[in-house]
């Protein structure tokens, strides 16, 4: 606890007074057009890997960057996200995960939660994704496997984020784009899901500002 107390007392007597006008600017609200959806893991810093200030992005944060679909009782992300939406006028929504995702390694070895019955139902949610890995892994080995896991599931949370109608209709609009990627934190490399070809491929090689597909309703989106 002692270097994150020693953290916040740098930042008032550094870091806030270089950043003083952008702090009382964000006093009368926010306006962010990004929100993103990650995983709680402590190896993923948004703001330091997608350069964002405060009042930049909407953040949800869960075990595994699960979006339950909508015919489950309503939880905190779809709440998040209605209001990201319909308040904000949030315009691009991205679904995160990463590389050695606990979460994931715990779908890929149910045993391992025994007597964690809160994490157990929770990543239940993404169950349908290790059915998905085991026919997107490259090869056998658990490694693969937990790749394609990774992958798997980003993409079925980008598909339980359009079971709820104000991002389907939103998507099919136009007022909405949806995003996903995997961040590699080991090697600092972002991969994002390319619908038309099913791959996650290096950001940079990619024309991301369109946005993926609308995979469950079958709707192509672009920017
Ligand atoms: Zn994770």
């Amino acid at each position: 606890m002692e270097p994150i107390l020693r953290g916040i007392l740098e930042f008032q007597q550094r870091v806030y007074p270089e950043h003083r006008e952008l702090f009382q600017e964000l006093h009368s609200g926010q306006s962010p057009k990004t929100m993103l959806i990650t995983c709680s893991d402590s190896r993923i810093d948004p703001a330091l890997i997608m350069g964002t200030k405060p009042g930049d992005i909407f953040i949800v944060r869960n075990a595994g960057n699960i979006v339950a679909p909508a015919d489950q009782p309503c939880g905190s992300e779809p709440a998040s996200v209605e209001y990201a939406l319909k308040v904000l006028g949030i315009e691009d929504l991205i679904v995160c995960g990463h590389t050695q995702c606990g979460a994931m390694t715990a779908l890929l070895n149910p045993e391992s939660l025994d007597g964690l019955e809160c994490v157990h139902a929770w990543v239940a949610n993404a169950e349908a994704s290790v059915k998905r890995a085991r026919q997107r892994a490259t090869g056998t080995s658990p490694q693969e496997l937990l790749d394609a896991c990774i992958e798997s599931n980003v993409i079925l949370q980008l598909e339980h984020l359009q079971t709820y109608p104000f991002v389907a209709e939103r998507l099919q609009d136009g007022r909405l784009r949806l995003h996903g990627m995997v961040y590699h934190f080991e090697k600092g490399r972002m991969d994002y899901y390319e619908a038309a070809t099913n791959r996650f491929v290096p950001l940079a090689e990619t024309n991301a500002q369109h946005g993926v597909t609308a995979a469950a309703t079958g709707a192509e989106v672009t920017g």
